[in-house]
């Protein structure tokens, strides 16, 4: 029975999805202005796992993750994404393109980041500037019903015609009083209340016709509008990281519930930060990293991805070279094992699962996706069955049932291990590249055996101008072709 920590309610609760054998998902996706950096890639990894787990299950899952590529202004953290300029905007300055320039090749990057991870893209990327429409609809039905009004051409949601503003984030209106640094737009009722649609300037580069004036819409009318167009007025779960929860998921359930007077999401799943050492990650600390700078390092994207799995999404996760080194052993260690599993159960053919480890790992997995703990129940059967190898006590049919179990559980950790060709001393190949590289890899073992070093490296140097790479195994070797 899986259970989900659900930020409405403070607590875990049992999963059941409105529709029987359905799940519908909403993640907050990127603002397509600059390349998304190790904490972005780990909520978008966060939620992965979840949509993974999900089908796991058995459930047929349909998650939208939207493309911000109008509306997101600068100053959205501490006001109510109605001040400053929009990102997209910004961008297009700093770089010198147009926004839809902008959008294009960040959005690239964000897709092919994704791929990079193994996120499974969701089934479909709707843009806000796509959207202009139905957010225009939005807007209206709120203002029709009371909970926005226009002034000069802007339209604000008045917070306080919703009695439930505040359930999500604890940050009610009695709350919000206290220690509030807003910059008040002139047009507003109330400090809290957030723009849906505001007013373009002249020159403005991102501006669309509306009822109201030629303007843009505000940032968090783009997620309601979008999730109930692909989704419906109710969906199941809703994800983002802990930045989103206030004031973008509040003023979502604002405008959702305000319009539809349904429930809008069933669950909220929010991963928490991701810091660097300790620290908050940012520009001007220099501790800001993106995709690039971790494989300029020489770590592949899945040993990231390990190191994302290796703390609950709903803890703080501290990133240092250190943790992503250990985490690149971590995957090193279980590529190694599967070779050996693979080696051992090769006689045997396809055979079902262990079913003490599928036990383990789905009991971590169902206590809110628990994925260090599967990973700690991993590692001590990596640890069990390497015994075994070792002292030759392991049969092909456990190798292939453990091997099957692995199959299982690496659908939901989503780790990509190299499909290349291994070579082994004992291996019979057929390519000729793949002979000649095995003839020298033979003679560069005889050379380890007679403690010849200096022509070991000779021959691994020759070895790896063929384009192979040769990794020592007690007295064995293992020969990959270069990717
Ligand atoms: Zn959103």
């Amino acid at each position: 029975m899986l259970k989900l920590y659900n930020t409405l309610t403070k607590s875990k609760e049992r999963f059941m999805p409105l529709h029987k054998g359905k799940v519908s998902i909403y993640t907050c996706g990127p603002t397509v202005y600059d390349f998304a950096h190790i904490g972005n890639l780990r909520a978008y990894t966060a939620s992965d796992v979840l949509r993974r787990y999900l089908e796991y299950l058995g459930y047929e899952v349909r998650q939208i993750k939207n493309i911000t590529d109008v509306g997101h202004l600068t100053a959205d953290d501490i006001a109510q994404a109605d001040t400053g300029e929009d990102k997209m905007l910004k961008a297009s300055k700093r770089e010198k393109k147009t926004p839809e320039e902008i959008a294009k090749f960040y959005e690239e990057a964000f897709r092919s980041d994704e791929k990079e991870m193994n996120i499974l893209p969701a089934h479909y990327f709707p843009r806000a500037t796509a959207h202009i429409p139905q957010m225009i609809k939005m807007i209206e039905a709120l203002i029709e019903k009371g909970h926005a009004y226009e002034k000069n051409g802007n339209v604000f949601y008045d917070v306080t015609s919703f009695k439930d503003y505040g359930k999500l984030s604890g940050n009610t209106l009695d709350n919000l009083k206290v220690g509030a640094r807003l910059e008040e737009h002139p047009d507003k009722k109330h400090p809290w209340d957030f723009a849906l649609w505001l007013k373009a300037p002249e020159n403005h580069l991102l501006k669309y016709k509306s009822p109201w004036s030629v303007g843009y819409p505000g940032w968090h009318i783009e997620c309601s509008a979008m999730s109930i167009e692909y989704l419906g007025d109710t969906l199941d779960i809703h994800t983002g990281g802990e930045d989103h929860i206030f004031p973008h998921h509040e003023a979502e359930i604002a405008q959702s519930e305000g319009a539809t007077g349904k429930k809008f999401s069933n669950f909220w799943l929010h991963n928490r930060f991701l810091l660097v050492e300790g620290e908050k990650m940012s520009k001007s600390k220099g501790n800001f990293y993106i995709l690039k700078d971790i494989k300029e390092k020489g770590f592949e994207p899945m040993h990231l991805r390990l190191f994302y799995l290796s703390s609950h999404y709903r803890k703080q996760s501290d990133f240092s070279w250190k943790t992503l080194e250990q985490a690149r052993a971590n995957y090193e260690r279980i590529a190694e094992w599967i070779l050996k599993l693979k080696d051992i159960s090769k006689s045997i053919g396809v055979i079902p699962a262990a079913s003490e480890a599928i036990k383990q790992f789905e009991s971590a997995m169902n206590d809110d996706l628990n994925t260090p703990l599967a990973l700690s129940f991993l590692y001590e059967l990596i640890t069990e069955t390497n015994k075994k190898i070792t002292e030759n006590k392991l049969p092909a049919k456990e190798a292939g049932e453990i091997l099957a179990a692995f199959g299982k559980m690496n659908k939901v950790f989503g780790l990509k291990f190299s499909e290349s060709v291994t070579i082994t001393a004992d291996a019979i190949m057929t390519s000729d590249d793949d002979i000649k590289a095995k003839l020298i890899a033979d003679k560069r073992l005889e050379a380890r055996r007679s403690k010849d070093f200096q022509k070991s490296d000779e021959l691994r140097k020759e070895i790896e101008k063929m384009g192979y790479l040769i990794e020592d195994l007690e007295d064995n070797y293992r020969l990959k072709k270069k990717s």
